[in-house]
């Protein structure tokens, strides 16, 4: 069985101040035996978080990476340079990043195979836009995102984590239901399996308005092995309500 994995996206949130009462009462309540949790911080709080959470069970990593290995890229931050601080996960693809960054597939590809080669684990964020939905091309859009990935990252595959996250789920209180995401997440572990042979060990995350009330019934799915938290990750309470609900 794949232990479920609640990852934190706290997006562009927090001050050295929030975040140190926070840390404290998620490592407070955080309890091993219920779900591996993680935690992706913006850059500048990385330290931090390895200062905190170093030697507490609790993982963390960066919100995206370049696609560069290193040298004159003005802004951007390695994969090495995470890895360096610490991270074990780099969120790469968030439909934020596509959409108001313009990150394309092919972009999305890189950036997860310079996690990989660093040895970080990329959580790769895949989900269409109601558009996408309502015009029947939700499995569509979703294979072609992962497709680049995995043509990009080969054999190493099994090492990825995938976040199904629809656009329109995104901060919207509106929740993907669970049979909606159980039915995509189904077609990203056969795309997987058809890649690789086994799909066994991927976890497929579900995010997108994600809170207490509705994790236990989405987290329940066979194919739904854990979440990407937005805003319910910023609070210690419901955050950690949705760990023990998995
Ligand atoms: P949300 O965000 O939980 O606030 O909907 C999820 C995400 O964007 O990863």
């Amino acid at each position: 069985m794949r232990k479920k994995l609640i990852v934190g996206n706290w997006k562009m949130n927090g001050s050295l101040a929030a975040n140190a009462e926070l840390l404290a009462a998620l490592k407070a309540g955080f309890d091993a035996a219920q779900a591996d949790l993680a935690l992706c911080a913006p850059a500048p709080y990385l330290l931090q978080l390895q200062a905190a959470l170093q030697g507490s069970g609790i993982a963390w990593g960066a919100q995206d990476v370049s696609a560069h290995e290193g040298g004159a890229y003005t802004g951007e931050v390695s994969a090495a340079m995470l890895r360096d601080c610490g991270c074990r996960y780099v969120i790469v693809g968030h439909s934020e990043r596509r959409q108001y960054h313009h990150e394309s597939d092919d972009l999305v590809a890189l950036k997860a195979q310079r996690a990989l080669a660093a040895g970080l684990t990329p959580i790769v964020c895949v989900g269409e836009t109601l558009p996408d939905r309502e015009a029947g091309r939700t499995e569509f859009v979703v294979k072609r995102q992962l497709s680049a990935v995995i043509h990009a990252v080969g054999h190493c595959c099994s090492e990825i984590v995938v976040a199904y996250e629809p656009v329109w789920a995104i901060g919207t209180g509106l929740s993907a239901s669970a049979a909606q995401a159980q039915a995509v997440h189904a077609v990203l572990r056969a795309q997987l399996r058809a890649a690789t042979g086994q799909a066994e060990r991927n976890r497929i995350l579900y995010g997108g308005s994600m809170n207490a009330a509705n994790a236990a019934e989405l987290l329940r799915q066979p194919d739904v092995d854990g979440g990407l938290i937005g805003g319910a990750s910023l609070k210690a309470a419901s955050f950690l309500s949705i760990a023990a609900a998995g």
